[in-house]
């Protein structure tokens, strides 16, 4: 089993997974090293994670039944219908996944990083040099600090991945998210309203998924996000080429009057109203990106979650996917003596699913939003033929909402895997 002192940059999902995994699989010293200065709680809206993926995090002790979920059985693709309330049903799936309030999920995981993790917050690093013998951390604040290994769990706009391939970034996919959540929910007179039915509101040129999250505090939110391309006469502050967002409260009126005129027009009314009560300055623009990485280790820097891999969001697997980073880090790191053994495992065991995941989300966003049907044509038959078409396959194998995890993956490397192999 490797030691080392152990630097993991980004305290996020990715970030607490990771430095958990490291610790488990036997690390020395673990450090997590996180630019906010304060708790990440707030940030964020809804996250959901399927089911099966969810059964087989928790068995392998990365995720808590206690953690506060709304179920999600269903997902009802829906159109306007004149002035029917909730519109018209276009395609109906199975869709068994758990609806978390991005805050419960990250404390969760903060909860479960033990104490002899020692948590940095308000420490940004600006550099990353590394040599045969360790990687050193430039501090933004002033400062340096040397490891045996660093993880880059820093996100998309990872500074780690810099140092690993200069110049990879992740590439604009041509359209934007739109994301808010509603406190409680708008009365409806229709009976036919179900809160485990996850609805995806269609239009010409792009979705908006819709779904409850638990509030925190004993209450419901409607988390929604949409995707569209905007006009090209729509001013946008923001340079798209370089990866960036625009956090709440800087949404522009002329990007929030495009969106709200957009849901207006062409969403079910409660669908719209759902959406048109969350006020502009809690609403917040996240463009989408594709990025995959060559190799998940190389030297001895490592990435983890979104600085490896953006797929985009309608694979609904990006959370998911950096759990699983983490578990099969810490599988790698259990059965190798020495951390070229150990990054090489990792390495070969994510980059390739990584790869897959933006694929598949490519192909989602190109048929659920750059080029979509005929919506107002389409019938329960066509829709099941244009989905089997993205999947290409079982939807169990798809992608959706993450890969299973490889039995025989998780059982060729750890000597200690009990709890891997329960949820396998
Ligand atoms: C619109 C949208 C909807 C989504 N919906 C879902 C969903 O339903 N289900 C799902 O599974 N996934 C979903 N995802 C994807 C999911 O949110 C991400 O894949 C996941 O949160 C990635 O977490 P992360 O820890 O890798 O990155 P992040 O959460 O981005 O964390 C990176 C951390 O690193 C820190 N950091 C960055 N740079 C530095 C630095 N230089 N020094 C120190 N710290 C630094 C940041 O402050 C941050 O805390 C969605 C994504 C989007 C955009």
């Amino acid at each position: 089993m490797f030691g080392g002192n152990i630097a993991v940059v980004g305290g996020s999902i990715a970030g607490c997974a990771t430095a958990l995994a490291a610790l488990r699989g036997g690390a020395e010293k673990v450090t997590i090293l996180e630019r906010a200065a304060d708790r990440l709680q707030e940030r964020g809206v809804g996250v959901s994670l399927h089911r099966d993926r969810y059964a087989e995090l928790e068995a392998a002790g990365y995720v808590d039944a206690d953690m506060p979920w709304s179920p999600i059985d269903q997902r009802i693709w829906t159109m306007r219908d004149g002035e029917s309330e909730l519109g018209r049903a276009v395609g109906v799936q199975d869709a068994p996944f758990r609806a978390y309030s991005w805050g419960s999920l990250w404390s969760e995981l903060r909860r479960r990083v033990p104490a002899e993790v020692e948590y940095r917050s308000g420490v940004g690093i600006a550099a990353v040099e590394e040599d045969a013998e360790g990687v050193t951390l430039d501090f933004t604040a002033g400062g340096r600090e040397r490891f045996d290994v660093v993880i880059g769990a820093d996100g998309y706009r990872s500074v780690v991945r810099d140092t690993m391939f200069p110049g990879l970034r992740p590439t604009y996919a041509g359209y934007l998210g739109w994301r808010g959540a509603s406190p409680g929910a708008p009365e409806c007179g229709s009976s036919d309203l179900v809160w485990t039915d996850l609805r995806t509101v269609v239009f010409p040129g792009g979705h908006c998924v819709i779904y409850r999250i638990p509030d925190g505090a004993g209450g419901m939110r409607v988390n929604w996000v949409l995707y569209t391309t905007p006009p090209e006469h729509l001013a946008l502050p923001l340079n798209l080429q370089s990866p960036t967002s625009l956090p709440p409260g800087k949404l522009s009126t002329e990007l929030d009057a495009f969106a709200r005129d957009l849901v207006r027009k062409h969403f079910p009314p409660y669908w719209a109203e759902c959406v048109l009560r969350t006020p502009r300055e809690e609403s917040f623009i996240q463009p989408i990106y594709d990025l995959e990485v060559p190799h998940y280790a190389r030297g001895r820097l490592a990435l983890a979650g979104d600085a490896a891999t953006v797929a985009r969001p309608h694979t609904g697997g990006g959370a998911v996917k950096a759990l699983q980073d983490a578990l099969i880090l810490e599988q790698a790191w259990r059965a190798h003596d020495d951390w070229a053994a150990a990054g090489a495992a990792y390495d070969a065991g994510r980059t390739a699913l990584g790869a897959s995941m933006v694929d598949l989300g490519r192909t989602f966003g190109q048929a659920q939003v750059v080029d979509t049907p005929d919506w107002e044509t389409m019938r329960t038959s066509d829709f099941d033929a244009w989905w089997k078409g993205q999947i290409g396959g079982p939807e169990r194998n798809s992608g959706f909402g993450g890969h299973a995890l490889q039995k025989d993956s998780l059982e060729k490397d750890g000597p200690e895997k009990d709890s891997l192999k329960k949820g396998s």
